[in-house]
């Protein structure tokens, strides 16, 4: 298989796969309408980037865009928007634009050259946590340090500006999880199924908490667990090119 021809195929994979996890997200209530958005780093270092205001619920393929690991459109050869949208019809009368946080993502991917995959969304009870100011415990429920990881509080930044990846940059590299004051949740990870993953744990965990503390409030794992479990997180082997299939 050719150089171009493993891109091709790596794109279209990746972008059935963004949007399979856009309709699992908005099928889970983690985000509403054209909420959300997310992004996959490719194998040649551009970013396919769901495009803005798509409803998250029907998104498909072809709905997604390329741009260059700065941010700048990536013009793609007539076959290959074909190749994207994984039908015989090139998407030219219909032109897509890239979400309106892609300052965020391209910042982020800049910051961690770990990170392949990043999963920005509004889950409810996460983000609620964010509106009140609150981070989330990391000595509660062990999925939080194994599956989770470092939690950040950051501080507002206006939406779809500069503002926002401002104020996470000084966070992106000892975190895992954003949770953005008065905005949403961020998740990052090493293969979009890794930010996936994360996003939908962070938002569990979140609701088990607020309903211990509706309770009289949660207990804590033993002394020194918390850290033992964060240790076994960084040892594990995680998968670095999952499939579409595996969402
Ligand atoms: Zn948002």
């Amino acid at each position: 298989m050719s150089t171009v021809t493993g891109l091709l195929a790596e794109i279209v994979e990746q972008a059935e796969a963004l949007a399979l996890a856009c309709r699992r997200l908005h099928a889970g209530g983690l985000l509403a309408g054209a909420e959300g958005n997310l992004s996959v780093r490719l194998s040649d270092s551009t970013i396919l980037i769901t495009a803005s205001g798509v409803d998250k619920a029907r998104i498909h393929a072809g709905q997604v865009v390329r741009v260059h690991a700065d941010g700048a459109p990536h013009h793609e050869p007539e076959s290959m928007g074909r190749m994207c949208d994984g039908t015989d019809t090139p998407r030219g009368d219909s032109p897509v634009r890239a979400s309106s946080e892609l300052g965020m993502h391209v910042a982020c991917y800049a910051a961690r050259p770990d990170v392949r995959g990043i999963v920005h969304a509004h889950p409810p009870v996460a983000t609620g946590f964010a509106v009140a100011g609150l981070s989330l415990p990391a000595d509660v429920l062990p999925e939080v340090p194994v599956i989770v990881g470092p939690v950040a509080l950051v501080p507002y930044g206006r939406p779809g500006t500069p503002a926002l990846a401002a104020v996470l940059e000084p966070f992106f590299a000892a975190h895992e999880v954003f949770l953005l004051a008065n905005h949403g949740v961020t998740a990052v990870g090493r293969s979009l199924t890794d930010a996936l993953l994360r996003m939908e744990s962070v938002e569990q965990a979140a609701r088990i908490v607020a309903v211990a503390r509706l309770l009289g409030g949660e207990q804590r794992l033993p002394a020194g667990e918390a850290a033992a479990l964060a240790s076994l997180r960084r040892s594990r082997e995680l998968p670095s090119e999952p499939s579409s299939r595996s969402l």
